[in-house]
Order: C-alpha cells, then sequence, then structure tokens
C-alpha cells in the first residue's frame, strides 16, 4: 500500500527536495496535503503534477489570488489555521514538517499528537518547544525522525547502540561562507555574500543562520531535544567539506560517523523510509576524489551565536524560545536590509541577557516568550 504524506511547507527548498524524492519513488508514495505561504507559480505546478487531495495556504491575500486558477478535485484552503485542519482530518501516513521558522510549530505539533511519523526538518518549533514537542510524541506514540542531515546522521549512528554508553556525540559545520574570513571583515558582510553557501542550496533564513553559525547552535538544542542529551555531550566540529553530516563518540572510544555527498533528498528519504534504505540513483561518495577531510574547533571569538545557542540551553526554560524568536526577527531585519550582518549576535545576546527564562511545560509561555523576544529586539533597533 502507498505512504500517504503530508508535505508542509512545499513550495520551499526542503519540500521540493521532498516532492522530488517522491516524485523518485511514485510507486511508495501517495501526496494527500501541501502546503505554501507564497510562492504560487510553484505551488500551482505542484498541485498540477501531485493532486493532492487538499492544498493549504497559509497566508490569506496569497489565497484570494489562488482561488481564480484552480481546478481540479484538490481542496484548496486558506489561513494559518488550515495547516492544522488538513493534519488533522486527513488520513496520513507520514507528515514531512518543511515550514521555514516558529509558523512551522502548531503544524507540526498538530502531527506529533495525531501520532503518525513526523519527518522533522523544521528545527525551529524543537528550539522553541522541545519539551513539549517530545512529551506530545510519548504521549501520542508519533515517532519524530529527524531529516536535518546532522541529526540524522546521529541518528543513524545510534541505530541498535546503547543509548547510555554515548560519551558525546559531535555536530559537524561547514563553516558558512565567512569561514577564512577575519573578523575584522566582518562588519562589511552583504546580504549577498551571507546568502551563498559553500555547500548547501537552502532557504534563506537557514543560510543565513548556517553563516553565522546560529544554525549550528538551534541544531545543538535540537540534538539536546531529539536524542535526550545532556549539553555537555553536544559537541561541534567545523568540516568545511559536509561529507561526514555528524558522528557519535561511545565510551569505549570508537566513533561511529555518517557520511555522504551534501544532498538532502538523501536524509530526506531515510525518514521516509526508515528503518529500510531505498536505492537511490543520487550521486554517490567518492572519497578518494574528495582527498582530503578536514575537521577544526569553531571559532566562538568570531561566531558569537553558538555559544549563544549553549548559553541559553545553560540557563533553561524558556530562553531557547526567546533566542530563537530573536534570532527569526534579527535575520529578517538583515535580510530586509534593516541592519549590519554584526548588529545579529549583538542583539541576540542582548535580547538573552535581558530576558529572565520562565518554565517552558506550557505552550503559551513558550509563544508569549517568543513575542517577548522579538518586541524586545525590535525596540533596540
Ligand atoms: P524555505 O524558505 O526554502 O521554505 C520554507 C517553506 O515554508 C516554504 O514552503 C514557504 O512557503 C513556507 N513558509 C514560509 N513562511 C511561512 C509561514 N509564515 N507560514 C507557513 N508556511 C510558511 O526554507 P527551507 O530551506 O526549505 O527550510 C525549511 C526548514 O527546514 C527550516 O526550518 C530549516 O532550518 C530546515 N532545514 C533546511 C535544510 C535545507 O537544506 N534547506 C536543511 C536542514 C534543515
Ligand atoms: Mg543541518
Amino acid at each position: 500500500m502507498k505512504k500517504r504524506v503530508i508535505i508542509l511547507g512545499s513550495t520551499g527548498s526542503i519540500g521540493q527536495s521532498c516532492l522530488d524524492v517522491i516524485r523518485r519513488n511514485k510507486k511508495r508514495f501517495e501526496v494527500v496535503g501541501i502546503t505554501a505561504h507564497s510562492n504560487l507559480a510553484s505551488f500551482q505546478r505542484q498541485i498540477d503534477e501531485f493532486k493532492p487531495r487538499i492544498a493549504s495556504i497559509s497566508n490569506g491575500a496569497s489565497y484570494l489570488r489562488m482561488k481564480k486558477n484552480v481546478s481540479g478535485k484538490t481542496r484548496i484552503l486558506a489561513g494559518e489555521e488550515s495547516l492544522i485542519e488538513m493534519v488533522e482530518s486527513l488520513d496520513v501516513d507520514v507528515v514531512v514538517s518543511g515550514i521555514v521558522g516558529s509558523a512551522g510549530l502548531m503544524p507540526t505539533l498538530a502531527a506529533i499528537r495525531k501520532g503518525v511519523r513526523v519527518a522533522l526538518a523544521n528545527k525551529e518549533p524543537m528550539v522553541m518547544a522541545g519539551k513539549i514537542m517530545t512529551n506530545a510524541a510519548k504521549e501520542s506514540g508519533a515517532a519524530i525522525i529527524p531529516v536535518d542531515s546532522e541529526h540524522s546522521a546521529i541518528w543513524q549512528c545510534l541505530n541498535g547502540e546503547p543509548r547510555e554508553r554515548i560519551k558525546k556525540v559531535i555536530l559537524t559545520a561547514s563553516g558558512g561562507p565567512f569561514l577564512k574570513r577575519p573578523t575584522s571583515e566582518l562588519g562589511k558582510v552583504t546580504l549577498k555574500e551571507a546568502l551563498k553557501h559553500p555547500k548547501w542550496k537552502m532557504g534563506s533564513k537557514i543560510t543565513v543562520d548556517s553563516s553565522t553559525l546560529m544554525n549550528k547552535g538551534l541544531e545543538v538544542i535540537e540534538a539536546k531535544w531529539l536524542f535526550n542529551l545532556p549539553t555537555e555531550k553536544i559537541d561541534v566540529m567545523i568540516h568545511p567539506q559536509s561529507i561526514v553530516h555528524s558522528m557519535v563518540e561511545f565510551d569505549d572510544t570508537s566513533v561511529i560517523a555518517q557520511m555522504g555527498m551534501p544532498d538532502m533528498r538523501v536524509p530526506i528519504a531515510y525518514a521516509l523510509s526508515y528503518p529500510d534504505r531505498w536505492p537511490a540513483t543520487l550521486r554517490g561518495l567518492d572519497l578518494v576524489k574528495e582527498g582530503k577531510l578536514e575537521f577544526f574547533k569553531p571559532d566562538a571569538g568570531k561566531f558569537p551565536c553558538l555559544g549563544l545557542a549553549y548559553a541559553a540551553l545553560k540557563k533553561g526554560g524558556t530562553s531557547s524560545a526567546t533566542l530563537n524568536a530573536a534570532n527569526e526577527a534579527a535575520v529578517e531585519l538583515f535580510l530586509g536590509g534593516k541592519i549590519r550582518y554584526i548588529d545579529i549576535p549583538r542583539l541576540l545576546k542582548k535580547v538573552l541577557g535581558k530576558t529572565a527564562p520562565k518554565q517552558d511545560d506550557n505552550l503559551s509561555a513558550v509563544l508569549e516568550a517568543g513575542d517577548a523576544a522579538r518586541e524586545l529586539l525590535l525596540s533596540y533597533v
């Protein structure tokens, strides 16, 4: 029987890669639902090709433009709430969570509460509300399978291994476009430069996050929740080739690493096929051709965002939600040309330093912490 799939954020980089995996495995899947915020031309093409039962547009104005063109059997829903309605109402086996930022929290949580498999790319909800999401999964029995390449790697390294023998997990980071740039020159960084990732082609928010290493910071927090690890057991290493996607060191000193070409279709397919591995016709890894693999310690002074993520974990409670929301706001301002690149860590540090954490076991506290962080950050600009 075909697996029924919903893709939250189908027009994004993850969404499109996911649809490509499905296109290559047509006999295994049926796309029953897709969602988008904008980019309607691409959404329309996806509707025509995959003929989902429901297509939801979170942005009301986009919906009005879209409605005129829709034909066929797909039901078009509109508004933020419609994403949750879609997840709750459709019979589905897997929900791919590929929206960017905190906007993905409620539909992803709805999928977790439904008890279905969630292939999780959208890391921000886990950063904001890791405790709530993991508790909800325990209650419903939902399996949250990581799509983020580092977490997919760790997941694979831990297959069948005794969890209590983990010495540490090591998340690898490409280092982004400014790895070799002197700290003194970061003040001159332009948006165009920040959007040029050396290894991965991704949406603009995560690309900026990768350049500041905030993406790695968010991934440290994501790893804590996904693998139920204490912060001291999560390390980061710069690995510019992005071939080793992450590793786990065990108490017996053995290190297991997962490798492959940097192509998100691989971890997406794995999150769908797990525990199986489906054959793929993608470019494989040739280590001889790669030649050398390098590993460095991250430069904490040059990239303060990574340290801020550890600081948020140390403060605990809603601090991660505060940091995540402040970062979303700062990146939005940077993308809009309103602040400089080096203002991002400066503003985040200020917001985190000024905010006292609250308990993070209820949704309203987490959402309030996010709203307050955004407001505080904007007051500094
Ligand atoms: P993207 O910007 O390319 O796509 C985002 C998707 O979310 C689009 O479909 C967009 O329409 C939708 N969206 C945007 N704002 C929305 C809103 N307010 N409400 C509802 N939907 C909205 O982003 P991406 O690069 O695909 O990243 C998606 C998520 O996956 C992020 O959380 C990112 O950190 C994570 N991730 C991405 C990659 C990658 O290779 N792109 C790798 C690892 C993790
Ligand atoms: Mg990643």
